[in-house]
């Protein structure tokens, strides 16, 4: 992500963080709504570099999840990709990436974390929680499967939003490719055809490539 010269500067920006393993229509739909709803002038999706939750020896390498995260927005000007957590070396924390997207920036920046129930439950737990919400607000999307509930949420950082529900996720999509079965309208069409071309998530063993 740079500055584009003579566009203006934005104010209202969505951060849509994941590993993006492959980016599905869910991913997309969710930043989609939270832009209309918030009236935001930009959603840059930030894949993950080496996400500290998941086993990062089954995750795919970030070049892969980076590009097809650039093919899936591409003709959504609204839509920007980061490097940022996959250019940083170590494990990824989203308060780095707050911090770094606020200085990108500036201090006049309003952002607008987007997360789905699963993610916003984990987040809850995490220990410098009320430092992220000083740094961004938390936009919570309904995603079926995981329930939603404003119980126990500090006031005014967070809001919970209903958006179209999709019952897809990374993870069945993976298993798809693997069995065989088709991922067309789960995903943009050309993150089917990148997947094809390059053999992702075929094996367990070989999926990715390097692992
Ligand atoms: P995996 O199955 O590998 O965990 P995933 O589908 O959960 O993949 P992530 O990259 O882990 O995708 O998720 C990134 C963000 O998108 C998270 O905040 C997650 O809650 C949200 N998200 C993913 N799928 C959906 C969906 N279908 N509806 C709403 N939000 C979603
Ligand atoms: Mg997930």
């Amino acid at each position: 992500m740079t500055a584009s010269p003579g566009r203006p500067v934005p104010r209202r920006v969505g951060i849509m963080g994941g590993t993006f393993d492959p980016i599905h229509h869910g991913h997309l739909v969710a930043g989609s709504e939270v832009a209309h709803l918030f009236q935001l002038d930009e959603v840059v999706f930030v894949p993950t570099g080496q996400p500290w939750q998941k086993d990062t020896s089954k995750v795919t390498p970030a070049e892969h999840r980076y590009l097809m995260t650039v093919i899936a927005t591409a003709e959504n000007p609204q839509f920007r990709v980061s490097r940022i957590e996959i250019d940083r070396d170590g494990p990824t924390y989203t308060i780095d990436t707050l911090r770094e997207l606020r200085s990108i920036y500036g201090p006049e920046v309003e952002l607008f974390f987007i997360t789905g129930a699963d993610a916003l439950g984990a987040i809850l737990s995490w220990h410098n929680v009320d430092e992220l919400f000083d740094l961004a607000h938390f936009v919570g999307c309904n995603r079926p499967g995981h329930r939603l509930t404003d119980t126990g949420l500090p006031d005014g950082k967070v809001s919970l939003v209903e958006i179209p529900a999709l019952a897809i996720s990374s993870t069945e999509c993976r298993e798809r490719v693997r069995k065989g079965e088709p991922i067309w309208y789960l995903v943009p069409d050309g993150i089917v055809r990148y997947i094809n071309k390059t053999g992702l998530y075929l094996d367990d063993r070989m999926a990715g490539g390097e692992r």
